[in-house]
């Protein structure tokens, strides 16, 4: 991954763009790839991290055939690599270090900084209450368009009754038995059909949702060994 570029005194993404990227109208490239709600949402000393060479191609590239590519003005793929490994999850997604309190919980400014909704283009029962439907799930908010296109895709395929709970998906959390953060602390993961896909087990989780995960570059804890296999769950990062 290239390295981000720090905002300077008097920087616009319009000139990042130019300058890092070779073009000024990528600005709305690095908007999305970077969460920001705007192309003013910066502040000096902020890194922005530079999509890989391919987004930024498809991003230049004449759009012959995508009209409603260019109709929502976005790029191909308008979320981040997954990342691998502890440091470059920190670097993407933040540091929930700092947000932690004395007793142990995190303190609800790291979730309004880094957590957002994806809207879900079908509800699915919330496990913890059947009853309650869940049609968003909160996440990082560099991952709502990822989140959005995979419930989209699931739709698309057919796969919507292989979605039968949602078990979770940002929740500020140490990983079980442990004291470093689970991935669901930064909202980068998420539980489903955890009823019936307790960790430890085979579960029974469709493989044909697996594969569609695993297609944008989730990990999935069922390829896990032992203890440590957890069925329900997906995150999108890997070496962690
Ligand atoms: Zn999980």
């Amino acid at each position: 991954m290239p390295k981000p570029t720090i905002v300077k005194k008097g920087d616009t993404l319009a000139k990042i763009a130019a300058a890092q990227l070779g073009d000024a109208k990528l600005a709305s490239l690095l908007v999305s790839y970077n969460g920001l709600a705007g192309a003013r949402d910066i502040v000096v000393g902020q890194a922005i991290h530079l999509p890989p060479r391919a987004d930024v191609a498809a991003a230049k590239a004449p759009r012959r055939k995508g009209r409603a590519q260019a109709r929502s003005g976005g790029p191909i793929r308008p979320w981040p690599a997954a990342p691998n490994g502890l440091a470059a999850i920190l670097e993407m997604f933040g540091d929930p270090a700092p947000f932690v309190l004395p007793d142990g919980t995190v303190s609800p400014k790291w979730e309004i900084q880094q957590i957002a909704r994806a809207k879900l283009p079908f509800p699915i029962p919330y496990t913890g209450n059947p009853a309650v439907m869940i049609t968003k799930i909160a996440c990082h908010k560099k991952l709502v368009p990822l989140f959005e296109a995979v419930f989209a895709d699931i739709q698309a395929q057919g796969l919507q009754g292989s979605v039968k709970t949602y078990g979770g998906g940002y929740v500020a959390r140490m990983k079980r038995g442990q004291s470093k953060p689970s991935t669901h602390t930064w909202g980068i993961a998420i539980d489903l059909n955890d009823r019936t896909n307790a960790m430890g087990t085979a579960g029974d989780i469709d493989p044909k949702l697996v594969a569609l995960f695993e297609g944008y570059g989730f990990v999935w804890g069922g390829r896990w060994s032992g203890a440590n296999k957890d069925p329900m769950h997906f995150q999108y990062c890997s070496g962690y």
